[in-house]
């Protein structure tokens, strides 16, 4: 089971997990390119991960809430290297506020670069993986695909969402040999969490500490955060899984916080 000299496309993915899931793949001798909205981010992670090899990656500018700019990048993707194999769909932003308050514009902000965001790669690279008869999407969902939280209406619609489209794509591609799975990771200390933590106390009227022991790990089975590497691990076996037997499912990945 390995991606060696397989063609991956990770959106959002000059840092964070995004960024951990394309060093474990080039580990792997992938071919990644980094998707993000940042070229000058996503041109540095792509010349550091190339000198540790031993894949390669490149990077790539992409808005994934424009759908030119999608269909643009996955187009150079496939010029350089000549297709898609693996589209990991994991640019994702967080917003938090009480439904009352949260701003229509912040809403639709975030709906869309997670739904559109996921909708408009897989539409792009489809294609691609339909011609070689073969390919893998992963979705990045959350424990918020499966479990509610406070003051996050828009996140956790959207990370519920994608698990609809995962599953609409596994049957439609399956005749393609194409699989569609979503990784579901509980929470991980990126940028996007560290910017979280004080916004929550601010919102909650909570200590910072609070918001990491109760609200984020309180209900995890030892109070650990999951890990970027153990999100990539997941990522590398729906991408490399050598059946179409794994395909319409999520995993979660959070120190036991959502069980089913
Ligand atoms: P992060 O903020 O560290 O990284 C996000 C990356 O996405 C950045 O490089 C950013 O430039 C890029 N990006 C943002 N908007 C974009 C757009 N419109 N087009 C292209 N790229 C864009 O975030 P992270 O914590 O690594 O999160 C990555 C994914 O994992 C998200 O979908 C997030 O919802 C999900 N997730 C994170 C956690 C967590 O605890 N960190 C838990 C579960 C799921």
């Amino acid at each position: 089971m390995n991606l060696n000299k397989k063609i991956c496309i990770i959106t959002g993915s000059a840092q964070g997990i995004g960024y951990a899931i394309a060093k474990r793949f080039v580990a792997d001798g992938a071919k990644v390119a980094i998707a993000d909205l940042r070229l000058d981010a996503a041109n540095e992670t792509a010349a550091a991960l190339t000198k540790m090899g031993p894949g390669e990656a490149i990077g790539v500018e992409m808005n994934v809430t424009n759908e030119a700019a999608v269909n643009a990048g996955v187009q150079q993707v496939v010029d350089h290297w000549g297709g898609v194999d693996v589209l990991v769909s994991n640019a994702g932003i967080q917003i938090v506020h009480e439904l009352q308050d949260f701003p229509f514009d912040q809403w639709k902000k975030l709906l869309s670069i997670h739904l559109d965001g996921a909708f408009l790669t897989s539409k792009a690279c489809l294609p691609h993986m339909y011609k070689a008869g073969s390919g893998a999407i992963i979705m990045m969902g959350s424990v918020h695909s499966k479990e509610a939280s406070p003051l996050k209406s828009a996140y956790v619609t959207a990370k519920h969402g994608l698990l609809g489209l995962a599953r609409v794509i596994a049957k439609e591609g399956a005749a393609h040999g194409v699989r569609a799975n979503v990784i579901c990771p509980g929470f991980v200390k990126t940028p996007l969490v560290e910017k979280q933590i004080p916004e929550q106390a601010a919102e909650l009227g909570i200590s910072e500490q609070e918001v990491i022991n109760k609200i984020m790990l309180g209900g995890t089975v030892d109070q650990e955060f999951t890990t970027v590497e153990d999100v990539a691990e997941v990522a590398h076996l729906f991408a490399a899984f050598p059946t179409n037997a794994l395909t319409g499912q999520s995993m979660v990945v959070s120190h036991g916080w959502f069980m089913e």
